[in-house]
């Protein structure tokens, strides 16, 4: 049975509270199945992404069972772990924990890596019940008796295909080892892979299995189109949707960083508000870009995806993939920044030649096609030069003819101005970039989650 309501879930008063506070109305599927299982002390697989509002379901409870168990703090031994790949997320968790337990007399603390430890290990000796920890950083202070694992008694898992992805597979199951035989362990991951599958078996006992995979849940409500366009032009076609000021808070993905910062530098010499987040910016950097992109001081933000993972921030008009991802399951990713719990959203991927095998896959992993837009380029800048090297085996030439039609002389690439890869694009006439309905702001529920906007992090 699951709940409809917050109440309706049995969580303790308190909580209830926060939940007000925070202006969640009803709980999502997630929340509505996970949470009863869990409050009970049951193991947890989850497949499920950030936007499915996966945080609150594993946290609530957690808080719950912590609170009905009141216990002394000791130095550096916490009650409930949570296991998170990168510092964004293990942060943004942290500030969940911080605001549903609000109403109860429960710590927690999260570390990371790449700044200092001296106030990690500070709040550690205070005593926490909660600890949220990247896995390096927590290996390194166990390693220096900062922090014992023995009193964990349950355990979260979250993004463990993300972990497994950067490497931190082995530490992972190190950390598991190290905690209490007896616990509750719950594991999150968007996708499956053998390696998880392996991990889930290991480390959980007869759990419960809940999917909320992103295939059935974010891709739904977020609008998709695709740009064939040459690289040389991707530029050009960035700064026309920018000119639309429907575009008012917008996610740019770049493979790599590089990319994200050739991206922002060009649109920084066009004045356009935008900062870039990646994995080679210094800790103070990454939490400014995200702190003044959340509250609207940077209009567009350019990431690589590891460096985006877990971004939470409300009212992402656009997504644009400047560059396609290699690995399908990023561009799910990618997309479920917009389209926030409930709300809808708008993915706009640019396309060249080279990256067709990786619209392709995407295509294989979402079971259908992403239509593609007909248009029409005003102007490529003379001095625009190549901006994605061509990498690998070409793209294989789309079925049928290519339409040469439309071409527009000083183009290089033979696909830019028509799409014969969708069946579904327009054929009529190329429409001006404003007459394209999704190119209007969409039709995300804003106010819905109402608790990052104009926030910054405490
Ligand atoms: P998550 O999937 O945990 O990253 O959550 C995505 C976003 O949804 C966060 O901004 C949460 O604060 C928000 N959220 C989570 N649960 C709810 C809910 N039941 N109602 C409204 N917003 C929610």
């Amino acid at each position: 049975m699951t709940s409809s309501s917050f109440e309706g879930l049995g969580l303790a008063e308190p909580l209830q509270r926060a939940l007000k506070a925070e202006k969640y109305l009803k709980p999502t599927p997630i929340q509505a199945q996970a949470i009863p299982l869990l409050t009970e002390g049951k193991d947890l697989l989850g497949i499920a992404q950030t936007g499915t509002g996966k945080t609150a379901a594993f946290a609530l409870p957690i808080l719950h069972r912590l609170s009905l168990e009141p216990a002394q703090l000791v130095p550096g031994s916490p009650r409930a772990l949570i296991l998170a790949p990168t510092r964004e997320l293990a942060r943004q968790i942290g500030e969940r924990f911080t605001a549903y337990g609000r109403k109860l007399p429960l710590t927690s603390a999260v570390i990371f890596g790449g700044v200092n430890q001296h106030h990690q290990v500070k709040a550690l000796k205070a005593g926490v019940d909660i600890l949220i920890a990247t896995p390096g950083r927590l290996l390194d202070l166990c390693t220096q008796r900062h922090i014992r694992l023995d009193k964990v008694s349950i355990l979260v898992l979250d993004e463990a295909d993300r972990m497994l992805d950067m490497g931190f597979i082995r530490d992972v199951r190190k950390i598991v080892a190290a905690c209490h035989s007896k616990r509750q362990t719950l594991l999150f991951s968007a996708t499956m892979p053998p390696a998880i599958a392996k991990l889930a078996n290991d480390v959980l006992n007869h759990p419960v299995r809940i999917d909320v995979s992103p295939k059935t849940i974010a891709v739904d409500r977020i609008e998709q189109r695709v740009y064939f366009v040459g690289a040389k032009d991707k530029r050009t076609l960035l700064d026309q949707l920018l000119a639309d000021p429907a575009f008012d808070r917008v996610l740019v993905f770049t493979r790599t960083k590089r990319g994200a910062d050739r991206v922002c530098k060009q649109l920084k010499q066009t004045g356009v508000p935008v900062d870039a987040l990646h994995g080679n910016k210094a800790q103070n950097a990454r939490v400014r870009a995200l702190d003044d992109f959340r509250k609207g001081k940077v209009r567009v933000l350019v990431a690589t995806d590891i460096a985006a993972r877990g971004i939470d921030v409300p009212n992402i008009s656009h997504v644009i993939n400047y560059e396609l991802p290699n690995e399908p399951e990023s561009y799910v990713h990618r997309i479920g920044r917009t389209a926030r719990a409930g709300a809808g959203g708008a993915a706009l991927s640019f396309c060249d030649q080279s990256e067709r095998p990786y619209l392709k896959a995407i295509e294989q992993l979402m079971q259908r096609k992403v239509t593609a837009v007909d248009h029409r380029l005003v102007e490529t800048p003379p001095e625009a030069g190549p901006e994605t090297p061509r990498r690998g085996r070409p793209a294989q030439a789309p079925k049928g003819r290519r339409r040469g039609g439309n071409r527009t002389p000083h183009s290089s690439d033979t696909t830019w101005t028509r799409t014969p890869h969708s069946s579904e694009a327009p054929r009529t006439r190329t429409p001006h970039i404003s007459e394209i309905p999704m190119l209007a702001a969409p039709t995300t529920k804003r106010g819905q989650v109402s608790r990052h906007s104009g926030g910054g992090h405490r």
